[in-house]
């Protein structure tokens, strides 16, 4: 839930506008210049050490992935994708190796900026769906923008417009457990969505849902992928896989195999 927690949390949106603006600049730049590259990583490095272990969960990974792609990352269980999600979601900072994300070096950023980050222009989806269990949908959806400092009038608006895109316009006051479980997830990727972030992030968004259910949860994600959202989804499942339009395997902390099935759209 910690991780959860950290994904939602923002600084207030008041705060340093003169680091904010370097940032627009320098997505502008990515967008119109030579390099369109939103994530660029190289030798990504990631350790875990446990007392006298250290667990090489990542070990150099070199990756480029452009805004409007959709991708896939596969791999056995252990094989680091969870941990690589997390770096490319700021969560967490890597161990050796660089990561820029819209032009800006992540390892130059500060705590403060990494949770703006977060908050401003990653949307994350978990598996198990990580609802505040007693707030309806629509103060779930809420949560991201009360902790960018947002007024209420304009929260509820907004978390109301994330629910109706996800086809829950019906249910924005029901609790978690008045739902069904493909209806969990698709609060919890309004959620993800509400701040309208250039990334979202899930990782086995699908792993505790039937297979109609699934599909439910894909036909979103492939809805949200045709009006310009930037995909970015972790399963080991391959039919999940195939609504992507590149695969990335990881085997043991590092890339096996990279898939391009289809040219990636542009113009949004
Ligand atoms: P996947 O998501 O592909 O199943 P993970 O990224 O979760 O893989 O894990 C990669 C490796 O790192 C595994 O060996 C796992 O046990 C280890 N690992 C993951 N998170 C931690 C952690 N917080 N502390 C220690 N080891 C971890
Ligand atoms: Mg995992």
């Amino acid at each position: 839930m910690t991780a959860v927690l950290e994904a939602l949390r923002g600084r207030n949106q008041d705060q340093d506008t003169r680091r904010t603006r370097h940032l627009d600049d320098t997505r502008t730049m990515t967008t119109n210049g030579q390099q369109n590259g939103m994530i660029l990583t190289h030798g990504l490095t990631k350790d875990y050490v446990m007392g006298a272990e250290t667990v090489r969960a990542l070990r150099g990974v070199d990756l480029r992935i452009d805004r409007n792609e959709y991708v896939a990352i596969m791999g056995p269980s252990g094989s680091g994708k969870s941990t690589l999600m997390n770096l490319i979601g700021c969560l967490d900072t890597p161990t050796a190796g660089e990561y820029v994300l819209n032009g800006q070096p992540v390892q130059d950023l500060d705590d403060d900026e990494l949770a703006r980050i977060r908050n401003r222009e990653i949307g994350f989806v978990f598996q198990t769906f990580n609802l505040l269990p007693r707030a309806t949908a629509l103060h779930n959806v809420e949560l991201p923008l009360i902790y960018a400092g947002m007024g209420s009038k304009e929260r509820q608006r907004r978390a109301a417009g994330a629910l109706e895109k996800v086809a829950l316009a019906d249910r924005m006051d029901h609790k978690p457990n008045e739902l069904s479980g493909g209806q969990r997830q698709r609060v919890a990727i309004a959620r993800a969505l509400v701040n309208e972030p250039s990334i979202l992030l899930a990782d086995e968004p699908t792993g505790n849902l039937d297979s109609s259910t699934s599909s439910e949860i894909m036909d979103v994600f492939d809805g949200l992928h045709g009006t310009g959202q930037t995909i970015i989804m972790v399963t080991h499942e391959a039919s999940i896989a195939a609504h992507s339009h590149r695969e990335i395997t990881l085997v043991d902390g590092m890339i096996a195999e990279e898939h391009l099935k289809t040219p990636v759209p542009t113009g949004h």
